[in-house]
C-alpha cells in the first residue's frame, strides 16, 4: 500500500543539530514515523528526548561537537553499536554569522565551513561507508537553504557554504545512488528558530521578509516533517541528488 512506503518502522536514523529548531522537528517526524533516532549535537538533548518519548517513540543522544570533523565516525559507530545500523542521516546542524564582507574574518569564515559543509561531508563519507557494508543501500538528508540558490547579504561564508551543500548534494547523488544510496536536501525557506532570531528582531526585515513570501507566513519546524519523512523513506528511492524547497513559496516568486 502506497503509505506503507511512507513509514520508517525499523530504520534507524541519526540527526545531527537535534536539540531545537528543525532537527528537533525532524526527529519527532522520524520518530512519529516508526523509526529509532541517535539525536547528535553539542547540547543537550532532554527535550527532543523527552517530546519523543511522550508518544513512545524511540531515541538516543549522542554528544558531539561538530566543528571538527574527528567526531563524525564516532558518531556513526555510536549509532550502529546502540541501534545496530543505521540507514538514515539528516545533516542538519549549522551556524550563521552575519558581518559585512569588507570586514568579515577568516574565523567568521572558517566556523562556519567547518559546520555547515566539511563536518556534512565527512559525516556523509561515514555514513555511507557503513550503507555499503550494511548493503542495503540508505538516505542521506542535506539541510541545505534559500543561499543555496540565491546571494542573500552580509552572510557570506553561509552562502558559501549552503551553496556548497547544494553541489555536493548533486556530487554525492552522482557517486553514491548506483549503491541504493539516495542523497537530497531540503531547502528551508524563513522559519522560526534561533538561526533567525536576529532577523525576526529587526522589524523592518521581518516585515520585508513576510510580505515577500506568498504563504504569507514564516515556517515552523512542523512545517519540515513531510518532505523529510519523504525524503527518508522507500517512497523515495528513485529520487537522487535534488534539493526540495520548503519554503512558502519564496523561490517562485
Ligand atoms: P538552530 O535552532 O540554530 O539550530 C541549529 C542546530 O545546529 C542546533 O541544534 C545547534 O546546536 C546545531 N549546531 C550548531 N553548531 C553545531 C556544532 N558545532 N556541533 C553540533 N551541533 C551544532 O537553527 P535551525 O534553523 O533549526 O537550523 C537548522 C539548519 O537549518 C541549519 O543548517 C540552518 O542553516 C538551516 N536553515 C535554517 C533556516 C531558518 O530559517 N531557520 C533556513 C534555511 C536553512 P546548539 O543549539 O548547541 O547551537
Amino acid at each position: 500500500m502506497i503509505l506503507d512506503m511512507f513509514s520508517l518502522k525499523g530504520k534507524t536514523a541519526a540527526v545531527t543539530g537535534a536539540n531545537t529548531g528543525l532537527g528537533q522537528g525532524i526527529a519527532l517526524a522520524f520518530a512519529e514515523a516508526g523509526a529509532k533516532v541517535a539525536v547528535v549535537g553539542r547540547s543537550p538533548m532532554d527535550e527532543t528526548l523527552g517530546k519523543i518519548k511522550s508518544f513512545g517513540g524511540d531515541a538516543f543522544p549522542i554528544k558531539a561537537d561538530l566543528a571538527d570533523v574527528a567526531v563524525c565516525q564516532r558518531i556513526v559507530d555510536e549509532t550502529v553499536g546502540k541501534f545496530g545500523g543505521i540507514d538514515i542521516l539528516v545533516n542538519n546542524a549549522g551556524i550563521i554569522r552575519r558581518g559585512d564582507s569588507i570586514d568579515f574574518t577568516e574565523k567568521d569564515w572558517d566556523d562556519v565551513m567547518n559546520v555547515n559543509l566539511k563536518s556534512l561531508f565527512f559525516l556523509s563519507q561515514a555514513a555511507a561507508r557503513q550503507f555499503v557494508k550494511q548493503g542495503q543501500g540508505g538516505k542521506i538528508i542535506n539541510i541545505a537553504s534559500l543561499l543555496s540558490y540565491q546571494g542573500g547579504i552580509r552572510i557570506p561564508s553561509y552562502t558559501s557554504a549552503k551553496s556548497g551543500v547544494l553541489g555536493l548534494t548533486r556530487l554525492l547523488a552522482n557517486e553514491w545512488a548506483s549503491k541504493g544510496i539516495c542523497v537530497n536536501g531540503i531547502a528551508p525557506g524563513y522559519m522560526v528558530t534561533n538561526n533567525t532570531e536576529a532577523l525576526r528582531n529587526d522589524p523592518i526585515r521581518y516585515k520585508a521578509i513576510l510580505e515577500r513570501i506568498p504563504a504569507g507566513r514564516w515556517g515552523q519546524p512542523a512545517d519540515l516533517a513531510g518532505a523529510a519523512v519523504f525524503l527518508a523513506s522507500p517512497a523515495s528511492d528513485y529520487l537522487h541528488g535534488f534539493t526540495i524547497a520548503v519554503d512558502g513559496g519564496w523561490l517562485g516568486r
